[in-house]
């Protein structure tokens, strides 16, 4: 394992890292499954429906991270396209759950395990900030709901610099804003291509959140399976 460095700034991502986004988005997803009678629409299970739209979305991100999608386009098509896993071609149904489901998800509040044992930990000794792919508003909903806003100095979106991670400008436009130096800081996050390698290609250090212990061949500077390891690594 790599020496700990003397870092001031601390950067996480905010899905799957601190904000549970997986348990979230079940919990939007029941809620339309149920409000909009899909269970007897598609004839399919919630589980399996949950299923299907966590494969299309993932999917769409992929692309949207690649740049070869847009917003609009990804908000257009998740929706739809599980809706027409089903043979049920209806895209007033598919805005209609794709709005609601924006709505709703970010008010869910399932924070990952330990996510603010360690953030009380680290606050009195770090400048911490919040780099996410995502939409402004919408992370800014998750943030305040899920009482992680006041732990974080500056929050900084894809959208607002309009370049998502993995790709420079986005780490090089962090640093400006917050007034860190590269060798001062840390990226903490889940994605190992967008955070992780993004943060490396720019010069930080890195700390890879990999829960499920999936295996990898990149050279990470540390990797963690838990968030509560961050207590005795900082
Ligand atoms: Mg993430």
């Amino acid at each position: 394992m790599a020496e700990v460095k003397q870092y001031r700034h601390l950067f996480f991502d905010l899905d799957h890292t601190l904000w549970d986004f997986h348990t979230n988005s079940n919990l939007a997803l029941s809620q339309l499954f149920v409000k909009y009678g899909l269970e007897e629409r598609l004839k399919v299970s919630e589980e399996a429906f949950r299923a299907t739209y966590l494969q299309v979305n993932n999917a769409l991100w992929a692309q949207y991270r690649e740049g070869s999608v847009d917003k609009i386009t990804l908000r257009k098509e998740r929706f739809k396209q599980a809706l027409a896993a089903y043979d049920v071609e209806d895209e007033n149904l598919g805005v209609t759950l794709d709005r609601e489901y924006l709505e709703i998800s970010p008010y869910q509040t399932a924070l990952v395990p330990y996510a603010l044992e360690v953030l009380d930990y680290l606050a009195p000794r770090y400048d911490l900030h919040i780099l996410t792919n995502g939409f402004t508003e919408i992370q800014d909903v998750k943030l305040s709901r899920g009482g992680l806003k006041p732990y974080f100095k500056y929050i900084i979106t894809s959208e607002s610099i309009g370049v998502n991670k993995p790709h420079a400008p986005i780490f090089s436009e962090a640093l400006r804003r917050t007034g860190a130096l590269q060798g001062e800081s840390l990226m903490i996050g889940d994605n190992l291509e967008a955070d992780i390698i993004g943060a490396r290609n720019s010069g930080i250090d890195q700390v890879y959140f990999n829960p499920e212990g999936e295996p990898h061949r990149e050279e990470v500077t540390f990797e963690i399976q838990s968030l509560k390891e961050l207590l005795k690594l900082l």
